[in-house]
């Protein structure tokens, strides 16, 4: 139950929730911005969403597997009270396929769960479960021959190891219509993405397989369209390990063939044949820092490559995010401040233990104030400690 997916941002994010819920008055939580996966059909994105959350649970494949936009939002739990028993070992945590149960192991499994806006108050423990869900949800909408819908399915995924995201998986780009699928299904396939993309706060993660020329990547066509700036725009170059003998990602990496401002990242995610056999995110992992280690062509590259280094990319644009968006709340809690002392004032006379309760309330607000004012001179790690 590892995620790459915030691993740095969630102590700030954690702290900065604190500050709301104090302050009460129904305070936002702090909107972080959607991520959504573009790019051809087959061309990896359903992995490499997957990847990032580190559980099982999406419908992946050869043939068009995505066929509603579905709209994962991540939310996040306490972390559970670590016991004796527990041992306090977070690797205990990792892994699908871990042998045995135990009261661990089952704790683990409650304390995360899936649940469908079609299916309100149904809670999905089992992950597998969900992705039969998802699929069954699809033919209810657009049947079981190849359709395609914009209509979105929503699964919130539980967690203490998910940071208050919103991923978003999408229907990859196709040429040819098949199965039940309109003349006109790539344009409606690009209407859909776009609006999803063309946000201002989407992260868009441009997916676009190795073993194709980058400058033909409906990836990050798209992607231009929506972001001509690239300021939002990640490159994920998937299927490293399926290239033509004798060629590689390198120059792809490098941004040689197509620069993008927030650079590229590597993948190698699971072929269809380890989901035939069923290997775990865990193995998975393992296999694709075997492959970066055993291509010397990479070695130069380390921070370009493997799902570990995307989760960290994101990281970094997600705190980005955060400082953004800080001078904003700090303006609302000096707001907040100022009435507060203001109302203080017009009390008159204050018997002692109310004048003692508006002073400590003033104190704490201070404080926050002042954790704010840190924050936004740059030593975000004050936030993070306590
Ligand atoms: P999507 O249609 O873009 O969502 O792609 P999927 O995630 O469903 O993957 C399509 C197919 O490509 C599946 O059979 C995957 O196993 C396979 N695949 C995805 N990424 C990789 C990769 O990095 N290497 C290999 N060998 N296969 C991959
Ligand atoms: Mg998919």
């Amino acid at each position: 139950a590892q995620t790459y997916l915030g691993n740095s941002v969630i102590p700030i994010v954690n702290k900065l929730q604190d500050i709301f819920a104090q302050l009460g008055s129904g305070a936002a939580p702090i909107d972080l911005p959607q991520v959504a996966v573009v790019g051809s059909q087959s061309s990896g994105k359903s992995s490499v969403l997957e990847a990032l959350v580190g559980r099982d649970f999406l419908p992946r494949g050869s043939e068009i597997c995505t066929r509603r936009p579905l709209v994962l939002q991540l939310v996040q739990l306490p972390k559970p009270k670590q016991t004796k028993e527990d041992g306090g070992n977070e690797e205990g945590a990792v892994g699908e396929g871990e042998k045995g149960g135990g009261v661990q192991k089952q704790r683990e499994q409650q304390a995360e769960w899936g649940e469908f806006l079609h299916i309100p108050g149904k809670r999905f423990y089992d992950f597998s479960a969900i992705r039969s869900e998802i699929q069954a949800e699809t033919e209810r909408e657009v049947g079981t021959n190849k359709g395609v819908s914009d209509k979105q399915i929503r699964l919130k995924i539980y967690s203490p190891h998910v940071l208050n995201i919103t991923l978003v998986d999408l229907p990859g780009i196709t040429k040819v219509p098949v199965g039940d699928q309109p003349s006109d299904i790539e344009a409606r396939i690009r209407t859909m993405i776009l609006s999803y993309i063309k946000h201002e706060t989407c992260i868009i993660l441009a997916v676009s397989p190795a073993n194709a020329d980058l400058s033909v990547s409906d990836a990050l066509q798209m992607a231009r369209i929506a972001d001509p700036d690239g300021s939002r725009t990640i490159g994920v170059i998937t299927k490293l390990d399926i290239m033509d003998r004798g060629t590689d990602a390198r120059n792809f990496l490098l941004g040689n063939v197509i620069p993008l401002k927030l650079g590229y990242i590597g993948i190698v995610n699971r072929s269809q044949q380890d989901i035939n056999a069923n290997l775990s995110i865990r193995e998975a992992l393992a296999q694709e820092e075997s492959f970066f280690r055993s291509r010397p062509v990479y070695h130069g590259l380390a921070d370009r490559c493997g799902v570990q280094k995307l989760g960290e990319k994101l990281n970094v644009i997600l705190v980005q995010h955060i400082r953004g968006i800080l001078p904003d709340l700090k303006a609302r809690i000096n707001t907040q401040i100022v009435t507060l002392q203001k109302e203080l004032a017009s009390y008159g006379e204050l018997t002692e233990s109310k004048a003692g309760q508006g002073a400590l309330m003033l104190n704490i607000l201070t404080r926050y104030s002042y954790a704010f004012t840190s924050v936004v001179d740059g030593k975000s790690e004050d936030m993070s400690t306590t």
